[in-house]
Formats: structure tokens, sequence, C-alpha cells
């Protein structure tokens, strides 16, 4: 983190100086936005804080609740959202307060007398190592106030507005605010009385049950709520050796459980099966009361007991596996004639059980992915087109998130003899492990994801997936330091140069790479508004392939020492050797020939290119920073 350079700051670095609209704030919603967010879930408050960072942009974020959320919902983080956490500056403190998950029980019926459940089988989480972050699980409340935080400790200062309903929405014309939204006070003195706001785009975040989705003519398709789920939050004596270690169980007369400890040494989860809902059920199921769910329990765990002391919280969690055919408000007739005004995420638009612990994570996934792109459109960075590749993008993610979650869901639900391979199980359960670790997401080319044709000069950064970090050494203080870790969630594109062989700054590709990227009117870094630092639309970073002490500092070319800030301080942070006992270019398949790596403000690799392929490389962004701004009207000035 990068302060202390437009002065001496005492206090919390974490607050970053309030800038653009959040200097003078109405507390009150204003009746123009440049977006609205509706709803207050993960999908909602990730697109708010990533928004947060763009001082030019008024975002506000409605919620029909009168205040936070309490307790409940979604509970299983995985690794790809921790590595999201650390973006936004919180992983360390949530990891600490966490359940971290290292490996899962698989329990059966006893084959001596199927009454009884022992111990099948263990497998570890995380076999492979595909990341260096946890699988955690803690409570959805938590996540949605480290958000809450990073926003309010943003440029824009940014504080969700509680106690507002959507009610509907219009989009009309092509003024500067098409989107008519009527909102409904449900809290406070002004409760029961509409008002109507004007936004330029809104993002409908509301959950399942959205009714911006409805508003936009979307419709949820699939299979509607197939089967139910007792969950319930408990602390309970009992003498189930397992019972801090996540478990799937499966008792002789065909019921289920799964079982996920929580955070604090004593809370635990449990889901637990209520079987297929008949459709003519209309609901009844619903009524399924927690004695029954703890009944029901207790007797799967047989013949161990389950003695509840305490119920945090329980509901019944009835999800089927469905998806709108679009994400966004273009009819597909509409399709290139127009682009979107109106965004669905998370819960709006897809639904899934909650076997493979994805609700959250896939929706805050949605929340990244739009949130930047927003920002960037609306500072005057990139054309109106890049809106259209949210729904490109994030519909295909969720289609293939329901393919998997079926066959995961088919095979819980599955009785033991029925079963041809008694550990189908727990071998499906490691195979696919990358998949609900939330890393399988590889983006089609597109406006912002290049054809992979040089892959070969980067074999572990896919383009496409996301960038899988390793570890390097920051030259100008000696520390050894993860590079993924070095990317705030804050809107920048990323150039990864990976240079070749020569030392730094002699004459090489990577250092007329260099002056290209500084001089050259052609390239992307020429974008960058007068006035504004000359890192604050590109974050330019070089890895040399010597260790920190074969980089001499003071040859490294300017443009990764750039600088910044009031004081026009030269920033040495961005300069990086190979860490000789983890190779970054052995790690990640790197040409010792050196290699461009481009990175999206959302974490993914766009595309990767040779050192010498400038012409590519202006090519590449000609489409997305087309505008040569002069001055800082933009008000972009992201000074990290
Ligand atoms: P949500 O988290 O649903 O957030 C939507 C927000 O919008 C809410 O705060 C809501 O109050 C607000 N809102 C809704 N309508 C309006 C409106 N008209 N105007 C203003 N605000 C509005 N997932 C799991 O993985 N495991 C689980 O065990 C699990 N259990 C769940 C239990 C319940 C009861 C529910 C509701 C969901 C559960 N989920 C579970 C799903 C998981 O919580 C979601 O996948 C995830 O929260 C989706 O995030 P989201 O931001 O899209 O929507």
């Amino acid at each position: 983190m990068q302060f202390h350079h437009h002065g001496y700051v005492s206090g919390d670095p974490r607050v970053q100086p309030a800038a653009g609209v959040g200097i003078e704030r109405p507390a009150e919603l204003p009746e123009h936005v440049d977006v609205l967010i509706v709803g207050t879930g993960p999908a909602g408050m990730l697109a708010a804080a990533q928004l947060s960072q763009f001082p030019a942009v008024t975002t506000r974020i409605v919620e029909r609740r009168g205040g936070r959320l309490a307790i409940g919902q979604a509970d299983g983080i995985q690794a790809r959202s921790v590595e999201t956490f650390q973006a936004f500056g919180f992983a360390e403190r949530i990891i600490a307060e966490a359940f971290r998950i290292t490996e899962m029980a698989f329990w059966k019926p006893d084959p001596k007398d199927s009454s009884r459940i022992v111990r099948a089988a263990r497998a570890a989480d995380d076999p492979a190592g595909i990341s260096e972050f946890p699988h955690l699980i803690v409570n959805q409340a938590r996540v949605l106030d480290y958000f809450a935080e990073f926003m309010a400790n943003a440029p824009t200062r940014m504080a969700p507005d509680f106690g507002l309903e959507f009610q509907g929405l219009e989009v009309a014309g092509d003024g500067e605010y098409p989107v008519s939204v009527t909102l409904l006070h449900t809290d406070g003195p002004d409760e029961g009385t509409e008002r109507i706001v004007r936004a330029k785009y809104v993002v409908g975040a509301d959950g399942a049950r959205s009714k911006v989705r409805d508003s936009i003519g979307c419709t949820l398709a699939g299979d509607k709520a197939n089967h139910a789920w007792g969950v319930m939050d408990v602390v309970a004596g009992t003498d189930f050796p397992d019972i801090r270690t996540k478990c799937a169980i499966q008792s002789g007369s065909g019921g289920s459980i799964l079982l996920i400890p929580r955070e604090g040494g004593h809370l635990f989860r449990m889901y637990v099966d209520l079987g297929e809902v008949d459709p003519a059920d209309n609901g009844a199921v619903r009524n399924t009361t927690i004695e029954q769910i703890i009944a029901k329990a207790g007797a799967i765990l047989h013949p161990y007991v389950l003695d509840v002391r305490n119920v945090a919280w329980h509901s019944v969690y009835e999800v089927g596996h469905r998806l709108t055919d679009r994400f966004d408000d273009v009819l597909p007739a509409e399709l290139g004639i127009r682009t979107p005004r109106v965004f669905i995420t998370g819960d709006a638009c897809h639904t899934h059980s909650a076997k493979a612990g994805q609700g959250m994570n896939v929706s805050m996934q949605d929340g990244f992915n739009i949130g930047w792109k927003l920002g960037h459109v609306l500072d005057g960075r990139s054309p109106e087109g890049l809106l259209s590749t949210y729904s490109a993008e994030r519909q295909v993610v969720a289609k293939n998130l329901i393919d998997f979650d079926k066959l995961w869901s088919s095979l819980m639900a599955k009785k033991p003899e029925e079963f041809e391979n008694p550990s189908e199980l727990e071998d499906f359960y490691v195979r696919t492990a990358e998949f609900p670790a939330g890393f399988m997401t590889e983006y089609s080319p597109s406006m912002i994801v290049g054809e992979a044709t040089h892959q070969g000069l980067a074999t572990g950064f896919p383009v496409g997936k996301r960038f899988k970090s390793a570890p390097v050494e920051r030259v100008c203080d000696t520390n050894p330091l993860q590079l993924g870790h070095q990317a705030a969630a804050d809107g920048r594109w990323r150039i990864y140069v990976f240079a070749d062989q020569a030392a730094a700054g002699a004459p090489s590709p990577t250092t007329e790479l260099a002056a290209w990227l500084a001089n050259a009117p052609e390239s992307p870094l020429a974008a960058t508004p007068d006035g504004a630092d000359a890192d604050a639309w590109f974050d330019v970073k070089v890895i040399y392939q010597q260790d920190h002490t074969g980089v001499d500092i003071t040859a490294v070319p300017a443009v990764f020492t750039p600088e910044v800030g009031p004081f026009r301080l030269t920033y040495l942070e961005k300069v990086y050797g190979t860490d000789p006992t983890a190779d970054i270019f052995e790690l990640r398949g790197l040409d010792r020939g050196g290699v461009i790596v481009i990175v999206r403000p959302d974490q993914y690799v766009a595309n990767v290119l040779p050192l010498t392929a400038t012409a590519e490389l202006a090519a590449f962004f000609a489409p997305l920073v087309p505008v040569r701004l002069t001055g800082s009207a933009s008000g972009s000035a992201l000074t990290p």
C-alpha cells in the first residue's frame, strides 16, 4: 500500500483521502446518480466497493432492510474469493476470524450395521495447491461488513442507503440519466412514501426474487425448486468425532447431512436433506420446524448424539438450478445496436444449490466484473461497448456452474447402494477441486481478452484465467513477496513486464519496450490524463530474472519507477527480482526471452505478448482507452 506520498498520514492508512464526489457526499440519496445499485448482498457490495475507488463517479447502493445483515445465508468462502479480499485489503483479517477447511471427511453406513455411520474416507481440500489462499467458512454478514468498511474508507466515502425498496424502473431515451427508478421508503420518517431517482446505470443485485430482473423482462429458467435443505447454525453437545471437520454424511436410511464447522470453535452449520420437493407442495416444505430439522439430523448421525443447546439461525433453503438467458437489458434483437443500461448480478440471474458452496462466491465475481467496467466507462476511460462484455462473460460462467452443481448435487443425493464405485463421491470432490475453489473461470476472446496466440511464452498464465500469484523479491527493500498480492482493487489495468536475461537498463528488448511505453504516442500510457500520476490508469511492473542483489535500481528504466503525488516522489516498489528458491519464470512457464502479461482490473489475464510486440499491445488497448484526454477534467486522479 502506498501512502505518505501526499505528506505524513497520522492514523489508519487504509482511510484514503476523500476525493471527487466523496468530498461533500450528501447523506441523503440525491435525485441524480451515475450508478444505482439495488441490494447490499455480496454482489451489490462488491460492485459498490469497486466503484468507491472512482472519485468522479456518483454511486449509491440502496437496500430495503433498515440496516446491515445481522446473520445467516451463505458461509463458504472459496480461495478465489479470499484472493479477491486480498485486493480489497481485508484477507488477513478475515482469515484470522474464519474457520479454515483443510480436509473433508466422508461418512457412510457401516457395512456391518447400516443403522450406524462410520468414517469411510478423508480428502485433502486443496491437494494440488491451487492457491496460496485458504478455503474459509465465515458468515456472509462479516463479508458484507468488510466491504462496507472498504467503501467508507474509499475516496468517495460511500455507505449503503438502508430502508429503500426498489419498486420498478423505466429506461427512456438517450438523455444523460435515462433510467428512472421508483423507490419506496421502508424505514425512517418517510416510511411508506415513494421517490424517483434518475440514474445513468442500474445494477440489480437484489437476490433471487429480483424486481430489477422482472423490470427488464428477464425470467429465471430451469428447475424451479427441486430440493429442500434444512439449514441450521447451532452449538451442541455431541460425541461425533468430526464435528470440527467438514463432512458429507450419508446414513443407511438415505438421509444426508453436509456439516460445516464455523468460526469461533463451537458453532457449526448443518444442511439437512429434506428431500425432493413435490411441485404441488406449494411451499409447504418451508414450514418445516427447527425441531423437525434437529430430529432428522440426530437420526442421520446415529449412533452419535446431537444435543442442540442453542440455535443461532435456521432456514429452509429451497432452491433450484435457474438461470436467465441474459444479464442485462439488451434484447437479442438489439445486440450490437445499443449498449446496456441495466445489469443483473448474483442470485438475480443465477441460483444453484448450497452444496457446492458457490452462491456468495460467484455473485461477488459478478460484482467485480461489472464494477470496474462501469467505473471505466463513467470515468471516460473506455467506450460504452465495454459494458456489453459483462453479460457475455458472466452468463457463460453461471451456466458452467449450474452444470457442475447439478452433477455434484445429484451425487450428494444418491443413496449409498446406488453408487457403482464406493469412492465415487470423494473421487469427484478431489478431481474437480479447482471448480468449487473458483479457479475454472476462463473468459473467451473479446475486446478485453486477447487471442492466446503467444500463450507458449507464459504457459502458467492462461489467457482468460485469473492471474495466479507466485513469489518474487522486491528490489528496493529486498522483501520477499507474492507478486499477485501487489495488485489492489483500484480499477487499474496491470502490465507485467517479465524481463529478458539482460541486466536492468542494458540495451535489450525490455529496455526498448520501456522506452516505447513511456514515449510512444500509441502507447496505452499516453491515454493517462494530464495532471494525473503516470501510473493512474496503468500499473506497470517489471520482474527481472536476476535476484534482488543483481538488479541495479538506478539503472531501471523510468517507466517502472514513476514519479507520483504532489512531491513528485520516485516510486520504487514496482521493480522485482526473481526468488532463486521459487523462480517465477520456472513456476509460471515464462519464456527466458521475456514476455508481457496484461492483467485486467478484476485480476484476469487479458493477453500474453512478446516484449517486441508493441504494435499488438497498442492494438489491444486502442479500442479500450481510445481517448487522448488533456487536463484532469475526468477527475480520475487515482493515486494509490
Ligand atoms: P442476496 O445476498 O440475496 O442479496 C440481495 C439483497 O437485496 C438483500 O440484502 C435484500 O434485502 C436486497 N433486496 C431484495 N429486494 C430488494 C428490493 N426490491 N429493493 C432493495 N433491496 C432489495 N448460499 C449458500 O451458498 N449457502 C447457504 O447455506 C445459503 N443459504 C441461504 C439461505 C437463505 C435464506 C438465502 C436467502 C440465501 C442463501 N444462500 C446460501 C444463497 C446466498 O446467500 C446467495 O447466493 C448470495 O447471497 C447471493 O448474493 P446476492 O448479492 O446476489 O443476493
